[in-house]
């Protein structure tokens, strides 16, 4: 049984390809008041009556992908792995980073003074090019008036894009994140290429307020007299993916290599994604207690540059899945007319997400399993055999094993969570914090508990002064972020001489091994050579046994 509160959803599956899908699938669409098996939200994860089945969304979702939250992440992620993370654009957060960005841009001015920047302006949680404008110094006198009252991202703009036919375009590619924990990823084979409505030209003081030149929004070059409804997939202003991959192709363009970098990108955006994620997801649906499961369809907004090298724009929690467009017969009077590019790419990702989730499948093989032990032949005659090939692809846990290490900041939220504590919440108390310390035996003479707190107060209270729009924003306690910067200080501290990544690794190890061995304390006291990190090897041979200090784990504020 599958229930829907997405209006757009429902449109995209009365169309009648889906309607055999839903058929085939055995899903029947069902009221508000029963279990379903599959609750498809127009908006966000929010109702707190499930306790079984799957959602179509993730706890946190909108706010992870929120402009200022995925630029954190990204930077966070461009901190430790500089150039596997050079796919997005390098951005600052306003108003707290204006100094910043401006003593950043005079610096790289100065080294070179031939670099003319254009940089890129954009509100936090605006949508469909909304307050989006383009300057070419942080001096700007829009940038100055307008930040202290709407927080934005100020961002790198692209200069050189990739153009078809004289025009800038950007790519929206769908991702069906099918499970955090495992992490699996799918991405669908086609997309949609947005095409702007005025011929590209690099930015210059006269052209910058050109948002048709500029802007590959489909809302807002709808606008445009410029702008041609597509009537076949590889014309007009929105074209299929694979129309412009063909025609890239033809004129000799390495298009596999720009497919594994764009599933690369997406994997690496998804990795900076998943420990705030797992952090809202805990809150949420505690482990242990009945709840959902949980999956999503993201929107990924990508760029081009004119060396097909992707960029990522923007994640979208909730990409519009309408298949059809408003067209205006006579002034004031509007149809919704079917879109060909809409219908080829968008019903293909609803049907194979549901395809993939389908809760009958498991019931099926069952099923199979049993019948191929009665009758054999049985098992060819598989409903699902009628429908098109997958056009979602699995990308992660396929490629695993390239990115696994990139899983750092990861492993930081799963510390983090285990010293949370109270159920439900997304924020670390000061005593959490310190039993964290305690029990990964992070203090010592040079570095005493008092130094502890100060090192909490200090992040916490600036995170918190920030004004993010949080779950919790009324609760004191120390979110994931600051947690993370916390952490980051602490590896500094301690592995001096070596480079981020390898002083954020090393402290990792050194907590994880510390936990491990308390735990095997715990269980077994006898046990006391469970720890097999060379430090701790060092220290118990020092040591005389400082157990008293150990607070339990999961200690309550
Ligand atoms: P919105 O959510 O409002 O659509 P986006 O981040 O997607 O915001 O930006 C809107 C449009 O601006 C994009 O579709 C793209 O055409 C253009 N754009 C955004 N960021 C950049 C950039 N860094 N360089 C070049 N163009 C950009």
């Amino acid at each position: 049984m599958l229930r829907r509160t997405d209006p757009s959803v429902a449109r995209g599956l009365e169309h009648p390809a889906d309607g055999e899908t839903l058929r085939v699938l055995g899903l029947f669409p069902f009221g508000r008041r029963l279990p379903c098996d599959i609750y498809w939200h127009g908006v966000s994860f929010h109702d707190n009556n499930i306790f079984s089945g799957q959602v179509n969304k993730f706890p946190g979702m909108m706010e992870t992908v929120r402009k200022i939250t995925l630029s954190r992440a990204m930077r966070t992620m461009q901190d430790l792995f500089p150039l596997e993370y050079n796919f997005y654009p390098r951005s600052w957060i306003l108003p707290e980073e204006l100094p910043l960005f401006v003593a950043e841009v005079r610096m790289m001015k100065d080294r070179n003074p031939s670099w003319k920047p254009t940089f890129i302006v954009k509100p936090d949680g605006g949508c469909q090019g909304d307050g989006i404008y383009l300057i070419k110094d942080p001096s700007d006198i829009r940038l100055t008036g307008s930040i202290q009252s709407r927080p934005a991202v100020v961002q790198e703009y692209i200069c050189k894009p990739l153009l078809v036919d004289k025009l800038k375009f950007d790519i929206r590619l769908y991702v069906l994140l099918k499970s955090l924990e495992p992490l699996e990823i799918y991405i669908a084979k086609d997309g949609l290429s947005r095409f702007c409505t005025e011929p590209y030209q690099e930015p210059t003081l006269k052209n910058l307020h050109q948002v048709f030149m500029h802007l590959t929004n489909y809302s807002l070059n709808i606008h445009s007299g410029n702008f041609i409804h597509s009537a076949s997939v590889n014309t007009g202003s929105k074209r299929t993916f694979s129309s412009i991959l063909c025609r890239l192709s033809s004129r000799g363009a390495d298009v596999k290599k720009l497919w594994s970098d764009i599933i690369s990108l997406v994997i690496k955006t998804i990795i900076a994604l998943t420990p705030e994620l797992k952090v809202y997801y805990q809150s949420d649906i505690p482990a242990g207690k009945p709840g959902p499961t949980c999956f999503q369809i993201l929107g990924f907004d990508i760029l081009l540059m004119k060396n097909l090298k992707p960029i990522l724009l923007e994640v979208n929690a909730n990409p519009s899945m309408r298949i059809e467009h408003e067209q205006e017969l006579s002034p004031g009077v509007f149809e919704n007319v079917p879109s060909p590019v809409d219908e080829e790419v968008k019903v293909a990702v609803i049907r194979d997400t549901l395809r993939l989730v389908d809760p009958q499948k498991k019931k099926r093989k069952d099923t199979q399993c049993q019948s191929l032990e009665q009758a054999p032949e049985a098992s060819e005659e598989l409903p699902e055999a009628a429908l098109p090939s997958l056009c979602l692809k699995q990308v992660f846990p396929k490629y695993a094993k390239q990115f696994s290490y990139l899983r750092l900041v990861d492993r930081v939220a799963a510390l983090f969570i285990r010293f949370l504590g109270v159920k439900g919440t997304t924020k670390l108390g000061p005593t959490g914090f310190r039993t964290f310390i305690r029990n990964c035996k992070l203090s010592n003479s040079n570095f005493s508990m008092a130094a502890v707190d100060i090192l909490y107060i200090d992040i916490t209270r600036r995170w918190n002064s920030m004004g993010i729009d949080h779950k919790e924003s009324g609760n004191p306690g120390m979110c994931l972020q600051a947690f993370v910067e916390a952490f980051f200080c602490l590896a500094q501290k301690k592995y001096k001489s070596l480079p981020l990544h390898d002083q954020v690794a090393s402290l990792i190890e050194l907590c994880e091994c510390r936990l491990a061995a308390l735990r095997g304390k715990r269980l077994c006291t006898s046990c006391d050579k469970l720890c097999i990190h060379p430090e701790c090897v060092e220290e118990k041979d020092q040591t005389t046994g400082d157990d008293n200090q150990h607070h339990g784990i999961g200690y309550t504020d």
